[in-house]
């Protein structure tokens, strides 16, 4: 089974599709990830989430990635009498230390890292940006906040802070908790949600220790300011346009997505655009123009990956969400600019072996039009920088580590087969050769270039390229 498209689909599990059949179905109509939020998600649930990908990635003898989304440091409020309150513009609205139930005029806010951090002249949005406030008095136990935009409020509601860094740890202690149960059950990825901070990423990875890689969330514009030192940290970004266009001025997301794609694609890392990409797919078959619109945008852009929230999480029509993504990916990637357009924003190669050998790969396989590039990588590593070069013809990743096939499923372009690793120097081309011809990449009498670094399974030594014709038969080489 073959995709016919390089930018890679991630849907969000939910309610509407939490079963071994959904899942099998939304994988049959295109999602190369399933991403499962432990803001909705119990341990019991989450595991056997995984088991039932597993067993559809058996089935299908495929590596399907699996992306556990932590909740993060979101701050919220307490609770109100009777559930809710109305505040109105222009009255002042007090947040303070005291748990009894709040009212109009005043709430509970439990977090004292909040009181520490806040100056006068703040912003604090409640619910995604729905009400809006500017502190005038702050204090360790007490901000008057007078109330610029109005509304309901009720319990629980989150509060963001777009102007304040907030020295809160990246990982709450739920976070932590469903941090280790996600290592146990041997998840591939995990998001960290509303980082700020390159250290937020360095604090997860030292508790992932590579047992799964890591996707840094930029919802926050601290982290947005920080785009670079996050990026060299993390192993992917995802743009998170749904908190991010709460706490920026929404007009500026876009340009913040172009540049988050533009960074990832210049350091070789996945980028995910994510949120609302069919939103009205969640109760209608059909996308708006616009959606569409959206969508084709990304993948113009080259990102690695688009992603589905409650389109597929809890939507009516999770099935059409993934093939609708299919089908526009396809399209797009098919129109006569797309690759052009993609080259335009291309960067030099880093001066490393591996950069320099994917670049003359690419090169190598458009003069001489290819069918297949063929990598030989076991820990992925080889596979990301061919994939940086986004070349024309379709990148098979070969890798005996099943773990970093599954990385790989979020990487543009990287059709990943699980195989052992060559014996030696004709075993990794004729056999390269067979699985490019098996997996539906080249035919008989078609030719591929196969990279590998010599030794075989030694991580980083990427050094070889060698051109090699697919025999009649079997596909072996001639
Ligand atoms: P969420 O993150 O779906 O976990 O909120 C994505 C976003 O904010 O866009
Ligand atoms: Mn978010």
């Amino acid at each position: 089974m073959r995709r016919q498209r390089r930018t890679k689909v991630v849907a969000t599990l939910g309610p509407a599709s939490g079963d071994r059949t959904m899942i099998g179905r939304l994988f049959a109509a295109g999602a190369d990830v399933f991403r499962i939020n432990m803001s909705h998600t119990s341990h019991e649930r989450m595991r056997e989430l995984v088991a039932m990908i597993r067993s559809v990635e058996a089935e299908n003898n495929r590596p399907i990635g699996i992306l556990v989304d932590l909740q993060g440091p979101k701050l919220r409020l307490g609770a109100f009498k009777n559930d809710a309150a109305t505040i109105d513009k222009d009255q002042n609205f007090v947040f303070d230390t005291d748990q009894a139930p709040g009212d109009s005029t005043r709430v509970y806010l439990p977090h004292p890292e909040i009181f520490a951090a806040i100056k006068p002249g703040d912003t604090l949005l409640i619910d995604d940006g729905k009400l809006r406030l500017q502190a005038t008095e702050t204090g360790p136990q007490r901000i008057v906040a007078r109330v610029e935009v109005g509304g309901k409020v009720s319990n629980r509601k989150g509060v963001s802070l777009p102007d304040t860094v907030i020295p809160l740890a990246a990982l709450a202690p739920k976070d932590l908790a469903d941090l280790e149960a996600a290592l146990d059950a041997g998840i591939d990825w995990v998001a960290l949600s509303f980082i700020q901070r390159p250290e937020d990423i360095a604090e997860a990875k030292k508790i992932t220790r590579g047992r799964a890689a890591v996707m840094a969330k930029i919802e926050k514009p601290q982290a947005v300011a920080r785009l670079n030192d996050i990026l060299d940290l993390a192993d992917a970004l995802m743009v998170a346009r749904g908190d991010l266009g709460v706490e920026m001025p929404l007009e500026k997301v876009p340009g913040v997505q172009k540049d988050m794609t533009r960074a990832c694609r210049r350091a070789g890392k996945p980028v995910v655009v994510a949120t609302q990409m069919l939103e009205s797919m969640i109760a209608s078959p059909v996308p708006t123009r616009a959606e569409v619109s959206d969508v084709a945008t990304a993948i113009f852009d080259g990102a690695d990956a688009i992603m589905l929230s409650a389109e597929s999480a809890a939507g009516q029509y999770p099935v059409e969400a993934v093939a609708t993504m299919n089908r526009i990916a396809e399209q797009v990637e098919s129109d006569a600019i797309y690759l052009p357009s993609l080259h335009v924003l291309h960067t030099e190669p880093e001066s490393t072996g591996a950069d320099a050998i994917a670049a003359a790969t690419r090169q190598v396989a458009e003069t001489l039009d290819l069918a297949a590039i063929v990598c030989w990588t076991s820990s992925g590593s080889t596979g990301l920088r061919v994939s940086r070069e986004r070349p024309r013809s379709p990148i098979v990743a070969i890798s005996p580590i099943v773990a970093a096939g599954r990385k790989l499923s979020v990487a543009w372009g990287i059709h990943c087969v699980i195989a052992e690793d060559a014996h030696d120097q004709d075993d990794m081309v004729e056999r390269a050769c067979r699985l490019a011809f098996k997996e539906g990449f080249a035919k008989a009498g078609q030719r591929i270039i196969i990279v590998a670094g010599l030794p075989l399974g030694t991580p980083g030594a990427t050094n070889m390229m060698r051109i090699a014709f697919v025999g009649a038969e079997t596909g072996g080489e001639m």
